[in-house]
Order: C-alpha cells, then structure tokens, then sequence
C-alpha cells in the first residue's frame, strides 16, 4: 500500500474564472481580454439557439458557429472545427455546451495552428503545439470541469482516451449558473455525479495537496447537499448556483492531483457498453471509498464531510444515486465471464495508478461481477 506523503507540491492555476448568475454577459470583456478579433463559436446542436443569441451582438465578434458536437466527441469533430478556424483565419474559440462541447473546443483550439490533424497527437506520444488559439470556456452543465482543467477526452471507435496538455487549457472561464436551470433532470444527476468524483478522487489520489484537498472538501459538500434539489427541483436557482460553484471547484480539485479509480473504470465502461460518462464514472465511486478506507486521510475526509467514516461516505453515495435516479450496477447488461474479464483488464488505465490502494485485476473482476449480479 501506498501511504506516501510528501510535503512538496506545486499549486498553479491559469484560468481566469468569471462566476455569477448573469456573468455570460461578461463575454464582450472575455472576447477583448483575449485579443480575440473573429471568433468561432463551438457548441452542439440542442445548443444553437444560444450560440445564434451570443452572435447577434456585434462585440461578442463571433464570425462563424459550429454545432454539430456530440457527446464522447470524435476525432472527427476536433478535425472539422481546427478546419474553419484554420480556413477562415480565426483567432479565439467560445466552447459553449457541456464537457463534450469544451474538450472537442480545447483540442481545435490547440492544434489549429498547426498543420496535423487530431489523430497525429492522439494515442501517439506526440506533444501538442505549446500554444494554441485562445478559449473562452462557458459550460452549459454543471460536472465536467474542462473548463479549468488541461485535458481533452476524445473517442475514436471503441477508445476513449485523455489527451493533456499546457495548450488545452481555456484562457476563461465563464460561468453562469442561470445556463444550467433548463438542464433536464438526468442529466443533472449525472453531470452532478461526475462532479462528485473529480472531488472524491482528487482528494484520494496519491498526488492529493492541501489546496486541492480544500476545494475537494468544498465541492463535496456542495454536492452532497444540492444535487438532490437540483434533480427534482430544476428552477431552484440556489441549488443550480450550489451546482455550479461545486463544478468548478471540484474541477480544481483534480486538474493537478489527477483522478483515480473510477474515472479509469468509466472509460471502458462508456466506450464499450455507451454508459455516459458522469454515470460511469459514479457507477464504481462508492467500492473505491471502501476499498481506499485503509487510507486513514480517506476516512478523515469522510469525518470532514460530517460522516462517522468512510463507510458511512460510501453508504451515502448509494443512496444519492438511487435518489437521483442514476445507475447504480451492470445487471440489464447480462454480462458474460468474457466481457467481465474484459472490462476488469480494460480498467487498468494509467489513472489506476493515482489510486492510494493499488488495485488488481483480480480485484477489478470481483467488483464487476457483484455489479453484474
Ligand atoms: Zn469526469
């Protein structure tokens, strides 16, 4: 087991973050501070009309929207996006949507000035461009933390891989927690849950610091306390602004420490079984509590966060997803031996090895299969 502790830690943060109810009107400010002078907007389709409202205004200096981002965005998507920024010579990215939206953002917005496409940097070791095109990110939901982190997660068939990078950080950060009070109620759930294991696994992760415990600590509780009002009671605007902060900050909780255990599982389990990615990664959230309770900093975060010990944390979560109506196992899969054995191997994902407790595949297996029964 690995209870190392150092007492070294770097704490460097290089997004300007703009947050209130109303701030999206902040963008003109946002577009100037950039330099930015013809800019694209990238969004999804169901997110258009909001796009089309930030065009109408002459100081936002948007010259051309794209909209066809979906979610676990494809290679495909970053490539279109670099193209029209390449063609048109734009020189500022708004990411206006959810993570899908801000990932696939970062990564034209990285590469665009350059001559690759997407697939020459993913999976292959090659570094991205040091700087790309500015980006000014607004998220739509409140969970992925992309907006303050250095990291694109993209799909390419059955893989779904993190890309990180200095040049895939956005410059700002608006958000506005009034864009997320029409955000349906799953997924509200799920991007919550998401939220909740960025500040769990921050906190977990062997290359946990004070600052990021802190803000761990912060959104957990936000979390713990709103997420529930935010799912059945989608107009309460205090529970959306809980939501928000709680996003962001647990979003700062990961981006140096790095997530663990279940962010490694949730990646096969998207690719491969389409389980979205907030409700993948909670699916395993509460056996990595269990299996990291031999930690005693994991039960002093439970205590933090008003519980007996880490048990009771686990317990809770449990709970939370069946309240917000998020899945809570593998049965209606009907998995095989194989597909467990596969998921299990799968599952050994570089982030793994953040986890305080190293955990085998064997180990791995057992938990798919009591999720599975
Ligand atoms: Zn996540």
């Amino acid at each position: 087991m690995s209870t190392a502790h150092s007492n070294k830690w770097l704490y460097r943060q290089p997004v300007e973050i703009r947050f209130g109810s109303g701030s999206v009107s902040q963008l003109p400010e946002a577009v100037w501070s950039v330099g930015g002078t013809k800019g694209l907007v990238i969004t999804s389709a169901s997110l258009r009309h909001l796009a089309e409202g930030l065009q109408q205004n002459p100081d936002n200096r948007i010259a051309a929207v794209y909209s066809e981002v979906r979610p676990n965005p494809s290679l495909q998507f970053v490539d279109e996006c670099a193209a029209l920024l390449r063609a048109q010579n734009l020189d500022f990215v708004i990411a206006i949507g959810g993570g899908s939206v801000l990932d696939c953002a970062k990564a034209a917005a990285a590469i665009a000035e350059g001559k690759h496409t997407i697939r020459y940097y993913y999976g292959t070791g090659h570094p991205l461009p040091q700087e790309g095109i500015p980006v000014i990110a607004i998220p739509t939901t409140a969970g992925t933390g992309s907006e303050v982190t250095s990291v694109s997660v993209l799909s390419d068939k059955q893989n779904k891989l993190p890309l990180s990078a200095p040049s895939l950080t956005a410059k700002i950060a608006i958000i506005d927690p009034l864009l997320t009070m029409t955000l349906p109620p799953k997924l509200t759930a799920i991007s919550g849950i998401d939220a909740l294991c960025h500040a769990i696994e921050g906190y977990s992760s062997i290359h946990h610091q004070p600052i990021c415990d802190a803000l761990a600590v912060h959104a957990a509780q936000l979390i713990l306390g709103n997420l529930e009002t935010a799912v059945v009671d989608g107009k309460n605007q205090a529970a959306r602004e809980a939501m928000a902060e709680a996003a962001v900050t647990a979003g700062l909780a990961f981006a140096l420490p790095k997530t663990t255990g279940p962010h490694a599982c949730s990646y096969p389990l998207t690719a491969q079984y389409g389980i979205p990615h907030g409700e993948a990664c909670g699916l395993t959230l509460e056996w990595f509590v269990q299996i990291n309770a031999e930690i005693p900093r994991i039960q002093e975060l439970a205590r933090q966060l008003g519980f007996a010990d880490a048990e009771a944390l686990a317990n809770r979560i449990t709970e939370l997803k069946q309240n917000i109506g998020v899945r809570t196992n593998l049965r209606d899969f009907q998995l095989t031996a194989a597909q467990i054995e596969k998921l299990a191997q799968d599952s050994q994902h570089p982030n793994l090895q953040n986890n305080p407790v190293p955990v085998t595949v064997e180990m791995m297996k057992e938990m798919y299969r009591s999720l599975a029964e």
